[in-house]
């Protein structure tokens, strides 16, 4: 695997993948700068070995070219967060930005206008990655966030660069956090699959039943298992079609020697809402007119034990509904539980959209060792699959 330490950047030009996709508000100021700063070490380590930087990245969804989705509305930030002046250029392809590139020095910094200001770019189109080529020496992936996508600057830009690719900082530690959940975890390796759906769920859950020693499903994704096992669910959110397939991975984790852990009691209200009656139910018999919306207090307390036996440990999806305070406690419990765990030097790894948004929101990111910056790359990882923009570096 290639990445950035294999290379001396002196004298030479790095065309960059970033993920600066970074949300903006009507004064088109950048409001969360988190893709920025993550991207700040391959940057500087690149400068600092007096090499040059070409930043690509596309900004939102345009059609065509849209002023607001613009990338010269955070050249500013970039230059606070790197502490460099930034060039800008308003194409990221053609004679402008050839010269900008043929133009820059050791040491500087070149941002190129949005790639999705042209179709090409989502296309893969393979005329519009070579022009791209054209502006570096050596291309550098650090866009974890858009590595499942075969875009021209994510994929097959590569190809243009026979050896002069690599991973940048943030891609390698994605890829090897990965690794550490999926291949070289120390055992017991416990993954946490919470959120709504069994049905978005699946090929994950299939996937992981070879990797982990314990399985805790929480979150809405309970109730198909348990109506499938013969429990009333009430008004809790159930995939009728899907309990055949709960079924049956209940049966694989057995013959994989998986333990699942679903949780045994729910807070359950009796309507969605922070305003609900609230009452504690098991979970194998919850009331007509009442759905569990969150985990309950003896479901809690076994997922801490589980975790704290485990020495690595994936989480993706909430234990329940915690966009709404009142049962944003099960949630909240787990990361407690985890942050606990890898005080005690278990690994732990939180990925793919809302367990990341409910880790910044609970305070968690520092307490637990790996946050994942991308949601639908992390998603198909952990589905096994090898996603197109790291396989275009390593072949
Ligand atoms: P996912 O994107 O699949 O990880 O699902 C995340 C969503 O699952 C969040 O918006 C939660 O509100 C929702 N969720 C978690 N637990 C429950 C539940 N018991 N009932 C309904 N929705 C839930």
């Amino acid at each position: 695997m290639k990445t950035l330490n294999d290379f001396n950047f002196n004298n030479k030009k790095a065309l960059i993948r970033v993920d600066f996709n970074v949300p903006l508000n009507d004064d088109f100021v950048v409001t969360d700068a988190t893709r920025i700063t993550s991207a700040k070490p391959t940057i500087i380590k690149i400068l600092e070995d007096g090499g040059s930087c070409i930043l690509m990245s596309h900004l939102g969804r345009p059609k065509g070219v849209e002023e607001a989705f613009s990338l010269k509305h955070i050249v500013g930030k970039v230059e606070d967060i790197i502490g460099v002046e930034a060039k800008f250029v308003s194409n990221c392809i053609g004679a402008e930005a050839e010269a900008a590139a043929a133009n820059l020095k050791p040491g500087e910094l070149l941002i190129l206008e949005n790639l999705r200001f042209h179709e090409e770019e989502k296309q893969g189109d393979k005329a519009f990655a070579e022009q791209l080529s054209k502006l570096g020496d050596i291309y550098v992936n650090d866009a974890f966030g858009t590595a499942h996508r075969a875009h021209a600057s994510t994929t097959i830009v590569a190809e243009f660069f026979t050896e002069n690719k690599c991973f940048g900082y943030l891609l390698e530690q994605e890829i090897k956090s990965i690794d550490k959940v999926l291949k070289t975890g120390e055992k017991p390796v416990l993954a946490v699959l919470g959120g709504a759906k069994v049905s978005s769920k699946i090929t994950i859950i299939e996937n992981i039943l070879d990797k982990v020693d314990h399985l805790i499903i929480g979150g809405g994704m309970t109730f198909t298992f348990i109506k499938a096992q013969g429990g009333t669910v009430g008004d809790s959110i159930c995939e009728d079609d899907k309990m055949e397939l709960a079924l049956e991975i209940l049966k694989q984790a057995k013959e994989k020697n998986v333990q699942i852990h679903l949780p045994v009691d729910v807070l359950a209200a009796d309507a969605f809402s922070n305003d609900a009656n609230t009452q504690v139910m098991d979970v194998n018999t919850i009331s007509n007119g009442w759905q569990g919306l969150d985990a309950g207090p003896k479901s809690i307390a076994l997922f801490h034990d589980v975790v704290q036996q485990c020495k690595t440990i994936l989480w993706n999806g909430p234990l329940g509904v915690f966009e709404l305070e009142r049962f944003a406690n099960g949630t909240i419990e787990l990361g407690n539980s985890i942050a606990e765990a890898t005080k005690k030097g278990a690994f732990s790894l939180v990925g793919g959209g809302d367990s990341v948004a409910a880790v910044k929101q609970f305070g968690f990111e520092k307490k637990v060792s790996y946050v994942s910056t991308g949601g639908g790359a992390m998603l198909e990882s952990l589905e096994g699959k090898t996603l197109p923009g790291i396989a275009a570096i390593l072949q």
